[in-house]
This record gives structure tokens, sequence and C-alpha cells, in this order.
């Protein structure tokens, strides 16, 4: 078939194919017209079809080979260059077919006569299920055409073969090979968990391969490319990317690839041979990953899962398949994979079915992975290869707790984890009952220990969690699960059901902290967003630029708190004077109520959080002017360590035991101590064991943290004597060791301190 005719003859052979699978009989004799026309029109002396049975590659139809061969040549998975082929879902195109290390010969098929050698592997669902070979005997390789038109053929062949099911696992649409997975990742919020993979934004599964109009499938294509550079162009605009975890790196190979003329053109040549937008586009997809197989460079493979992102994407665009697996609804008990997501967009899932998230990227202090420890959904970060490991539908097991992953796991492992499942739940009922006990130290010190909230079912198990109250009510949660933006009337009706369930267990409202990774669409215009958001025009400096939303909010929570105690704090607060402002606004929304006569709250406090650095110099300032104080260790350390929370390459690169932070903290401890305010650290650093014992180490004694570490952080306040564990923190701080963990573990280990 010489290159000028190629896609002429890849037509015919479509029209052919489609002929024959829409004429009547059997799938057998269907397959034996299919290796005629093939042969026929590529002008070959052999064409086979090998289908995957009992494991097995078995000759279900040939042209050319002996026909006592079929159903009697059966090859291994990666036996022979047909069994290699199906093994590694390679292509092969060999002048010299014995001539490779893992040719086999059959003597019943006859082909000694054969010197050239072809094959593809045909493919459902992402599995190799077959192999379609042709075979010549002059020496020669076959030219790109001609393999492409294979790759057409045996994408076809794909449909007529899984609907007849003729194959192993095609119903299934995996391989029977692919047996279970290990994969170690970044634990991010512990826990245990069982369910199916779903796919945050879902293949698409080519279910039609042949066009009926070649030019409406062009359009198609054209308009769909259209849309997905557009897509792209605004993520590069949009501080949202940025906001998402996602890299500007990245990016920029996404647009590489978006506007890669050659990707474009090979699809439209798919399309002239008479495959539809979406087949060509897998068809071009299948086609490229071959070739990438062939060159063996990491590099190249990290860009190929970026290839792959796009090709999905576009195939979304062109099938109208855009929304997320949020959007379809889960069904039953789910393990949800994605790249990354943003905190919105796992507040979409429905909380009874989402049983563990993982993902390709992710870190431990990202608003995602908060929001997920406050649903309590058990999240394994740094997976880098999980989206092309994990099928759809496949069983996965998530251990949290050691940031493990089992995919398609033998009954056995089931079993022995839904053991290890019972047994932690045993020790968190074991939680359970300390949690209603009081956090007081083994000699005597009360510990505070409240929870952060954002959600209103959060509010609602304030009393299961045992928790002393709500020491971080983040408001900007409300926003970010809203399509637009939420109006007086329903912040209102939250921040009041929040206090009417908290009762008289205090709650602290921390009025909005938009920005940085928590992004609005609605409100944050790319053009104002800058490049570094969590530096950026965030929490209280929009608030003060914007001071509708922050007066609505005020007079919100205002109203709700009538005739109780309203506490509020302001996040992000740099230099004191942003505290006066925000303070001074929110009192005028108090003497407004007081003369519309509206009720108003019986007392207000006021207190701010020290999140970056520069506060902590200006304390003697600040101080005197507020009712509390409350160290939101997340942002701080990312500034401390000017180390980006979102960014998976830092996310253990530094620790919180780190001398550097709890030096830093120690001083703000002693500087609110000797000013008579009440400090609290509400970070996620103290719903840990052992970062909560090192912080009552320096002089801590009020926590808020999520509802998930109240048990464990109220054993082991039970368990500690305060004065041992501050004069250990003394000295350890004046000498630091090199491993303050291992340093700090032990001593926990040697006093009998609960961590874990
Ligand atoms: C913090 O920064 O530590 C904090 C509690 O606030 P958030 O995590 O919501 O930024
Ligand atoms: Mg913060």
């Amino acid at each position: 078939m010489p290159p000028p005719t190629a896609a002429a003859a890849a037509r015919e052979i479509l029209t052919g194919l489609h002929e024959i699978m829409a004429g009547r009989g059997s799938a057998q004799s269907k397959l034996d017209k299919v290796v005629d026309l093939v042969a026929g029109k590529m002008q070959s002396e052999v064409c086979s079809i090998y289908l995957l049975r009992d494991n097995k590659l078995e000759l279900f139809a040939t042209y050319g080979l002996r026909k006592e061969a079929v159903h009697v040549t059966r090859l291994k998975l990666g036996e022979g260059l047909v069994g290699t082929i199906a093994a590694e879902g390679r292509i092969l195109n060999l002048a010299e077919a014995a001539g490779h290390h893992e040719f086999v010969y059959r003597p019943e098929t006859g082909e000694e006569h054969f010197h050239s050698f072809a094959g593809v592997p045909i493919v459902y669902r992402e599995s190799p299920i077959g192999v379609l070979s042709v075979q010549h005997s002059e020496s020669r390789r076959y030219a790109e055409v001609e393999i492409e038109a294979l790759q057409t053929v045996a994408m076809v062949l794909s449909e007529l073969i899984a609907g007849a099911r003729l194959v192993d696992g095609a119903r299934r649409g995996r391989l029977r090979s692919a047996g279970p997975i290990r994969l170690m990742g970044l634990k991010l919020v512990a826990g245990m968990a069982k369910g199916q993979a779903v796919f945050h934004q879902p293949r698409v599964i080519v279910e039609h391969t042949v066009a009926e109009d070649i030019e409406a499938e062009r359009d198609r294509v054209y308009g769909a490319f259209r849309k997905m550079r557009e897509q792209i162009d605004n993520m590069a605009r949009e501080a949202e990317f940025g906001a998402a975890g996602e890299h500007q790196e990245i990016l920029e190979t996404y647009r590489m690839f978006a506007y890669d003329e050659g990707w474009s053109r090979r699809i439209n040549e798919a399309i002239d041979s008479g495959l539809t937008a979406e087949a060509a586009i897998e068809r071009v997809q299948q086609r490229t990953r071959a070739r990438m197989r062939e060159i063996d460079d990491p590099l190249l493979a990290e860009r190929m899962h970026d290839l792959e992102d796009l090709s999905n994407r576009l195939l979304r665009i062109v099938s109208g398949r855009m929304g997320t697996a949020a959007q379809t609804g889960l069904t039953h008990d789910t393990v949800l994979i994605a790249r990354n997501l943003g905190p919105a967009e796992l507040l979409e899932y429905d909380r009874r079915r989402l049983k563990a998230v993982l993902l390709e990227e992710g870190s431990l202090t990202s608003h995602m992975v908060i929001v997920a420890r406050a649903m309590g959904v058990p999240v394994i970060g740094r997976l880098p290869d999980v989206r092309h490991i994990v099928e759809e539908g496949d069983t996965v097991l998530v251990d949290g707790d050691n940031g493990s992953v089992m995919i398609r796991p033998s009954k056995a492992l089931v079993t022995g984890f839904e053991q290890r499942m019972t047994l932690s739940k045993k020790r968190r009922a074991q939680y359970d009952a300390v949690r209603a006990l009081p956090a007081r130290t083994a000699d005597g010190i009360p510990i505070s220990v409240m929870m952060n909230a954002g959600l209103a079912e959060d509010a609602s198990s304030l009393e299961l969690t045992g928790a002393d109250g709500i020491g971080l009510f983040r408001t900007e949660f409300q926003f970010l699960v809203s399509a637009t933006l939420p109006g007086r009337e329903s912040q209102l009706r939250l921040y009041k059901r929040v206090l009417d369930s908290a009762g008289d267990k205090p709650v602290v409202f921390r009025t909005l902290d938009i920005g940085g990774d928590k992004a609005l669409p609605y409100l944050t215009s790319a053009a104002e967003e800058a490049e570094n958001p969590s530096m950026g025009w965030r929490a209280v400096r929009l608030s003060l630029d914007r001071s509708t939303l922050m007066k609505a909010q005020a007079r919100a929570l205002i109203q709700a708190a009538a005739g109780r105690t309203l506490r509020v704090m302001f996040p992000m607060i740099s230099e004191p004077w942003e505290y006066e402002q925000a303070r001074t606004l929110f009192e005028a929304q108090v003497q407004w109520a007081e003369q519309g006569n509206r009720p108003v709250p019986s007392r207000v406090e006021f207190g701010a959080m020290l999140e970056v650095p520069s506060l902590a110099e200006q304390l003697d300032i600040l101080l005197p002017r507020v009712d509390f104080l409350s160290i939101g260790t997340n942002d701080l350390t990312q500034f401390l360590f000017a180390a980006d929370r979102g960014d998976p390459r830092l996310a253990e690169r530094y620790d919180w035991l780190s001398p550097a932070i709890l030096r830093f903290l120690r001083r703000i401890l002693d500087a609110a101590r000797q000013a008579g305010v009440p400090a609290r650290i509400c970070g996620e650093m103290a719903g840990r064991p052992l970062e909560a014992m090192a912080l009552i180490g320096i002089g801590a004694e009020n926590f808020s943290i999520t509802p998930a570490g109240v048990g464990p952080v109220k054993a082991m306040v039970r368990s500690l004597d305060a004065a041992a564990v501050r004069a250990r923190l003394d000295q350890l701080l004046a000498k630091p060791p090199k491993d303050m963990r291992k340093a700090l573990t032990d001593w926990a280990r040697r006093h009998s301190v609960t961590i874990s």
C-alpha cells in the first residue's frame, strides 16, 4: 500500500468494516471477512487476528496462514511477537520477524515463508484484548500510514469483539493479568477506607468508531480544539489555576500540546480515514502512547501524562461530557481519583458515598486537605501515576494511616484489611471514650481543646467530638460551596444555626478568608489576582477593600448572635492598623444595629489571627487592643519558611517541629501571657498528638483543631506531665538536636505519653 493512497485505502477498509459489522452472520464469520478485507486492501499476504481467551492469545482468524492453525495456535501473554504486543500494549514493525529476540516459531501456521511482520494491539477500555497482524514474504518495514491503518482497524474491531464477548475481561474492560498493585504516597488525612475507583474527571469511552459524515466529524474536532485552547488560555490567565495547585510548567506544556499543529493534523488524518472525532482522538493517542513506550525516557513519560490529560479533555469536550463525577453523582462507596482538587470541588461530593481521595499531587495544609479532614475523608497524595494505574471501578483499599493504597486487592487482602479496619474503629471507639473526659494534664493543667469547623453540619457534631467549642469557624467555606455570593440572609441562617447548635460552648467566627487557594470565581477576577495568591490580595486585605462584603458579614453575625456573646477574629493581619480598621468597621455595624433598634449581641469579643510573621514584631501594639489571639500555624509556617503550603514538592520539606517554629511560637505565647491575652493555636499542627505535646511544652494551653484530632489529643494531654514536657522543651530549644521529631518521640515513649 504506497503512502499516497493510504488514506483512501484506510477509508475503503473502514467502509468495508462498516458493512461487515452491520451485516448478518456470527462474530467468527465477521472476523473471517475482516482478515480477508484487510489483506486485500493492504495487499498483504497474511492478515491474522489473535484474541485473548482463557488468558492465552488464540489465533481466531487468518488470511494467508494455514487455516488448520485457527483456534489451535495459542500463545501465552508475553510469548512470541504476538504475546509481546498484547502484554506490553506495543506495536511491532519488523522487516525480519525471525530476527526479533521474542520470535517463536509455530510450525502449524506455515509462517516460515514470511519475513516482515507488523502487529498492533486491539485495545478495549485501555487494555489490550488481542492482536491484529500482517505479514509479507519480502523483507521490509511497514510505512507509518500502514501502521495507522492497522490501528484504525483494531479500534473498530474492538467494538465488534467486546460486543460479541469473544474475549476475557472485555465486559469488565480489563485484562486479567492486571493484578493487585500497592502504592505508597503521602498521608494527608488519616483513616482507612474501601471503595471503588471513580475518576473526578471521568474518562470518555469511545463507543462509535466509524464516521457517518466525515465533514461533520471534522467540524466537531475543530470546535473542540478551539474550546480546549480557550480553556487552557483562560487557565493561564486566571488565578484559579494556581489555586488548584497545578503548576506553571504543567500549564506551559498543556499550551504547547494544545497548539501543536502536528497533533491536530494527525487527528484530522484519522478522521479522513473514516473515524469519528472521538475515535480519531483516541487512535492518535494510542499511537503516541505506543511511540513513547519505545523511547525509554522518564521525562518524556511525564510529558505523556500531560498529553493524556489534554487528550482526555479534548474527548470530553467533543463528546459533551464535561461534568465531574460529582455532577454525575456517586452511586456506591467511592475512592475518588484526581490529579488535584480544590476545596470547592471536594465539597460538591456526596459525603455519605465519598470514602477516600487519592491525588497525584496534594499537600498537607492545602485547603482541600483541610476540608477533607473536616469531612472525615482519608486522603493520600503524591501518587504520581495513580490515574494511569487505577481503572474506573477497580476496588481500592486506602490506608491513610500509613499512606498506602492497594489496588485490585485479592480476597485475602480485602479480608485482612477489613479486620484492620474493625480494629481501627475499635481504637477510635477508645478515643470516643476519652473525648467526653476533660483535657487536663496528669499534673492538673487544664488544656482547652476546641475544634475547627466551616460547614453547617460540623456545628451539630460538636457534642459528638467532645470539643470545648469551635475555636475557628471558617466562614469562607459557605462561599466556596456556593456558585454565587451568599447573601446576608443565607449567612445569617448559617451563623444562627451554628450558634444554636453550639449552645453554651463558645464559637469563634473568622471573617472571610478568601484568596490564596480559596479563590472564588465570582469574586476575585483574573486581573485582580496576583502570581502568588497566598501572599496576595486575600483575607482581611480583600475585606477592607471590599467593605460592603465585610459589612454584610458583620451584620449577619451581629444579628445571629443577638442576646449572646459574639466572638469574631480577622485573618491574615499583618499590621495592627488592619486589625483596627476591621474592628472599627465591625463596631460601626453594631452601632448601626443599635440605632435601628435591632437586637445586638450582649457582648462582642474581637481577636486577631497571627499568621503573618510581621505581626509578631508588633505584639506590644496589638495585644492591648485584642480580647484574644489566634495563631494560624498553616499560614504562619508557609511564611516563616517561605514555602507555599499548596506546593506538593515542599509538602514534606519542613517540619512543624523545627526549632524555628517552636521558638517563634514560644515568643508569641510568652508575650500574650504577659499581656494577659489568651492565645489559641488553630492550624493543622495542633491536631497531631506529638505536635500538640511540643506546643504544651512551649506554654500553649488552648487549641482549636480538626474534629478527628480531639480524641487523640485529649488522650495525649491526659497522659502528659506538663511541667516535665516544658522542662524538656526548654532544654531541647536551647540546644536543638538534629532531629527534633525523633527526640520528642523518644521522650514521649519514655514517659508513656500517648502519641498514637
Ligand atoms: C492557618 O493558616 O493556620 C489557619 C488556621 O487558617 P487557614 O488554614 O484557613 O488558612
Ligand atoms: Mg490561614
